[in-house]
């Protein structure tokens, strides 16, 4: 249920809404609107008392949400919402693009990288340090080693960082390194390392698990936003499907689809979505036309030796290149790179 606050609503008054809210039981997320707040509520089971919400000092009206999910919906909160990762603004005018390698590797190859997508235009630097690999006996990531450098190289260039946590414990140590942490596909479904995130200062990327739905995706990240932490990306990866041709199936179809629904940004990751770097390019052009708030791409200064990822992560020409191209469609589609 969401509590609408009358414009000309005090702080008194949305406080004492959270305190009714409280009493009960339930949990109280105060939503700042451009034009007036609201207050969701969650944690009721059945339907909440609404004539004494209703009565209360400064509550204009009380609208029950029809949706699961709840604080990750439009209902909830109409204005788009923008993510502050460091210093970059994810879901505003710009059409923001994280790059770097699948996994750092070295201090040598994560600086490498860094500098040559920060030349590029890259805004944000991705690389994994946590790794989630399908085989016991790949490369598992340098762990906090790998952290270290990803700040070295955030220090290097000033490129905030985005970098995978797996588990609790990781969550404590990419909190404390990075920028941003991100939930990998497989992870989409892991409930306490949702919440862990939920309790964490640091925004998050959601990736779509391999097999999520719409909705099973949205109410992932409700997980994320219902434990306080409303500073969630989400990022469509590829779906599992029949197709031959690609490693997933990049489903661009679900960006229009969450931007009915949710009011939280969206990116693309192109080089999960297909598996080929030649494929990536176009992708690409295909998620900044469907109205992606971003990118993230995996880029390799030399990706025939990559420790993972290698054949979808492009060189840094490619890279620059495909930012010259996206850099003549943002206009176009009224954003900024
Ligand atoms: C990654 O970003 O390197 C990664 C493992 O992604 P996903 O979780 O989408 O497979
Ligand atoms: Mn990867």
């Amino acid at each position: 249920m969401l509590v609408v606050m009358r414009q000309d609503a005090t702080h008194d008054q949305i406080q004492g809404v959270v305190r009714a809210v409280e009493a009960r039981g339930f949990k109280a997320h105060p939503i700042p609107g451009a034009l007036r707040t609201a207050i969701g509520i969650t944690g009721n089971r059945g339907a909440v008392d609404r004539p004494v919400f209703e009565s209360l000092p400064g509550v204009l009206e009380i609208i029950p949400v029809t949706h699961a999910y709840k604080l990750v919906s439009r209902e909830v909160k109409p204005e788009d919402t923008v993510v502050r990762v460091g210093d970059v603004a994810v879901g505003g005018p710009e059409f923001v693009i994280a790059a770097g390698p699948c996994a750092v590797e070295s201090l040598e190859q994560i600086l490498i990288v860094a500098h040559k997508v920060k030349a590029a235009g890259a805004r944000l630097l991705r690389g994994g340090a946590f790794k989630p690999r399908t085989s016991p006996y790949t490369f598992q990531g340098l762990g906090e080693e790998g952290l270290r450098m990803l700040a070295a190289a955030r220090e290097e260039t000033g490129l905030p960082v985005v970098t995978e946590a797996l588990d609790a414990e990781s969550v404590d140590l990419v909190e404390r390194h990075a920028d941003a942490i991100q939930v990998g596909a497989r992870n989409m479904q892991n409930f306490s390392l949702l919440k862990r995130c939920g309790k964490a200062r640091k925004p998050v990327l959601l990736k779509r698990g391999l097999a999520a739905t719409l909705e099973e995706f949205l109410m992932s990240a409700e997980y994320i936003l219902a434990e306080g932490n409303y500073q969630v990306i989400l990022c469509e990866r590829g779906v599992r499907t029949f197709s031959d041709f690609s490693r997933n199936t990049l489903d661009l179809a679900v960006v229009p689809a969450v931007k009915a629904l949710s009011h939280l940004p969206i990116f693309v990751d192109p080089s999960h979505g297909t598996g080929r770097r030649d494929k990536v390019g176009p992708m690409s052009r295909g998620a900044a036309a469907v109205g992606a708030d971003g990118l993230i791409v995996e880029v390799h200064h030399d990706p025939d030796t990559a420790l993972s990822d290698g054949a979808q992560s492009l060189t840094p020409d490619m890279f620059a290149a495909l930012v010259g191209e996206l850099r003549q469609i943002a206009p176009v589609l009224g954003r900024r790179l």
